[in-house]
């Protein structure tokens, strides 16, 4: 699929998820910004996609978590892409623990993970919806959709997200505007290897605490194939949905409670 007259902006692409999603956009050819807090790693990351192509790649340093970095990113990713057709809201953080989350930990996952999304789509989405055209990917999370325990606060977070996207549709529907969210599965990315861990055991640790009959943690291009897919042409009758790529972590029950017990 070509996109070579697409702009995008994948947020926390400077690693992980992010970092795949915009790797996957540039392969095809689009003008992509990536960007996270980090201007060493993140112009780093830019110059190693950008060299990669067709597409082109550049960096723009922003903190979603703050009042203004959500609205100085949006200005500076419409001046530098000459408007921005797809956003991924992507960027987040997981403070997941069987304890009670602190107020600091719980605010500071609301503002990046919701206030932060929600303050740069509302920047960029009457934008899209004049020039009649754009879509929006919320990256969301398994745990949106089903009870986990330790999960709570950052389950909110994801669930906030899930609806953020369905209302945007309804707002911005008509316009021309697509919002859509994904469900990723389990990536071994550097923020879950810090959470739980590296090595060969994380995985397997991964795959026996959940039910994912793909027998597998997702890969990065896993989901960045689903994310070009939502935000590409080929979905155009797509809107207000949540998309699971998560080796059916959600659309399957187990009676015995783990895949490690399932004979
Ligand atoms: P990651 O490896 O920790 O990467 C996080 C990215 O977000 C980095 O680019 C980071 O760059 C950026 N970031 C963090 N805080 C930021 C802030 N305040 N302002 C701007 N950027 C910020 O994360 P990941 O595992 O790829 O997760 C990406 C997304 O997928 C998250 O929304 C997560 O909830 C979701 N998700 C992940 C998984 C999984 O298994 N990995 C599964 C389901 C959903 P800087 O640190 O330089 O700012």
């Amino acid at each position: 699929m070509s996109l070579q007259s697409t702009s995008v902006l994948v947020t926390g692409s400077t690693s992980g998820i992010g970092q795949s999603i915009a790797e996957r956009f540039v392969a095809e050819g689009a003008d992509v910004v990536v960007t996270g807090r980090d201007a060493t790693r993140g112009r780093a990351v830019a110059r190693w996609l950008d060299a990669l192509g067709p597409g082109r790649c550049s960096f723009l340093a922003a903190d979603l978590g703050t009042l203004d970095g959500p609205g100085r990113l949006a200005e500076a990713a419409e001046e530098r892409l000459s408007g921005v057709d797809v956003l991924v809201n992507n960027a987040g953080i997981y403070k997941v623990d069987g304890a009670p989350l602190s107020a600091a930990d719980f605010d500071e996952m609301m503002n990046l993970n919701v206030r932060g999304a929600h303050l740069l789509t509302t920047a960029l989405l009457p934008r899209m919806a004049e020039r009649g055209r754009g879509a929006v990917v919320n990256v969301t999370s398994p745990v949106a959709y089903r009870g986990y325990p330790g999960m709570a606060a950052y389950a909110a977070t994801k669930g906030a997200l899930d609806m953020l996207a369905k209302c945007w549709a309804a707002e911005f529907g008509k316009s021309g505007v697509r919002v859509n969210a994904l469900s990723p599965g389990p990536v071994m990315t550097p923020g879950v290897e810090k959470l739980i861990g590296t090595g060969e055991e994380a995985p397997k640790d991964v795959l026996a605490r959940t039910n994912l009959v793909a027998g597998r943690v997702a890969t990065g291009n896993d989901i960045s194939a689903a994310v070009l897919y939502l935000a590409s042409p080929e979905a155009a009758y797509v809107n207000g949905s949540t998309l699971h790529v998560d080796g059916g972590m959600n659309g399957v029950g187990s009676l015995w409670g783990t895949n490690e017990d399932v004979p």
